[in-house]
């Protein structure tokens, strides 16, 4: 009772529910929450998950681990000690439905491969969990679609772990394009690549995977475009990159470079590959330019701008998202609509017009 009543006030102080845009606030910074956390299960045991989902779960006030869902037996032990973790709150991807049974666990965060997603979302609503997603969203959107109407039919709240929205640089960023402190945008790059060596990793497999480097790293750019534009794309254009190893991209792509138009004239143009290492993003105004690298990844983001560098704080993502998630999540909150489920599938359809674009030798596909 007392828990709940920290939880009203903390939220009546936040103005939770009102939280449309994202803000970088003292409560996401250094939140003063002394309400009962909401108790959340990690579902998926790999490196996001346990390096750092679980560190910012542990830092963050709202949040507090009460369970796990894996199907890898020997990642139990450890964690169950460390978290005094309940047998039945020990959950596997065939018993996972049992989460209804589970009345500690208020939230599931899947970190699961892309094509996993959906049906992990789709069941952990359907147990009566909120779910927070990895990025990308899902594989199709279709997929986010059926997600978020499973959340909406059974009432639970839906959110995708879009942390560069609560980063200081990338927040700044949508705060200059906002306030248009170096003038109307005309144009934007953006190049997310890495060179990936492992024949092996599901990022390689259609199913689990959804596509190759656009899905995994591509949708930063994507997403970056929007957020500094305050705009949607209306249509775009790309090509795939030669593939560099048959035996390797037998399923996905190995690369696009790729266009976005915006209904103001402006326009981006990006690029995303497996095959090298590149993170930037440039953005040309008409007083004045931006330009970070690293942009997205844990950096340290570094920024640059025509009227000097950027000082923004680098910080460990994970922890701003979740103490900005947290107040959502709570009675009473709403999850703001730029990490929603429908900011999830508006990036998705970007996506799938990319590649309808890409094998279509580059047709102009509208949005
Ligand atoms: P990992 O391969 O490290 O972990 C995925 C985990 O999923 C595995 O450890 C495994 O956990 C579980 N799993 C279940 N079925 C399979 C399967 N068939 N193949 C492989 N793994 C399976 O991936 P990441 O942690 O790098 O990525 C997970 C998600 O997080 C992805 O959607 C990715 O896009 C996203 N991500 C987001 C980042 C960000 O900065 N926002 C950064 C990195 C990833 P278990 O053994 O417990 O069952």
């Amino acid at each position: 009772m007392e828990h709940q009543e920290n939880r009203r006030d903390f939220l009546r102080k936040m103005g939770a529910g009102s939280l449309v845009l994202p803000m970088l606030n003292k409560a996401v910074q250094k939140p003063e929450y002394t309400g009962k956390p909401l108790g959340i299960a990690l579902v998926g045991l790999g490196y996001y998950a346990l390096n750092k989902i679980l560190p910012a779960v542990d830092e963050s006030p709202f949040w507090k681990l009460t369970g796990i869902v894996t199907g890898t037996p020997s990642k139990i032990p450890d964690l169950q000690k460390k978290y005094g973790l309940k047998d039945k709150n020990i959950l596997n991807y065939d018993n996972y439905d049992q989460l209804k049974d589970c009345p500690e666990i208020d939230a599931v965060y899947v970190c699961l491969p892309n094509g996993m997603h959906a049906e992990y979302s789709i069941r952990a609503a359907q147990a009566g969990k909120h779910v927070i997603t990895e990025k990308p969203m899902a594989n199709t959107p279709e997929e986010c679609e059926a997600m978020i109407r499973a959340a909406e039919e059974n009432r639970v709240k839906l959110a995708v772990g879009y942390r560069c929205h609560f980063e200081p640089f990338n927040l700044k960023l949508m705060e200059y394009g906002r306030e248009k402190t170096f003038g109307e945008i005309d144009y934007i790059h953006s190049m997310f690549a890495w060179r990936a060596g492992n024949p092996e990793m599901w990022r390689l497999n259609k199913k689990l995977a959804g596509g190759g480097a656009m899905l995994d790293v591509g949708i930063y750019c994507i997403n970056a475009a929007r957020y500094i534009k305050g705009l949607e794309p209306v249509a775009v254009t790309a090509h795939y990159s030669p593939i560099r190893d048959k035996e390797m991209f037998k399923e996905v792509e190995d690369g696009i470079s790729w266009q976005m138009d915006f209904p103001d004239g402006s326009y981006f143009t990006g690029f995303t590959s497996y095959s090298t290492n590149v993170e930037k993003l440039d953005v040309r105004a008409k007083n004045g330019w931006i330009e970070m690298s690293p942009a997205f990844s844990y950096g340290p983001i570094k920024g640059n701008t025509s009227k000097g560098p950027m000082n923004e704080k680098v910080v460990f993502h994970q922890t701003y998202q979740m103490n900005a998630m947290g107040p959502m999540f709570l009675e009473g909150g709403t999850v703001a609509d730029h990490c929603s489920g429908y900011e999830g599938l508006r990036d998705m359809k970007i996506i799938a017009a990319i590649y309808e674009s890409a094998n279509d030798a580059g047709k102009k596909v509208r949005l």
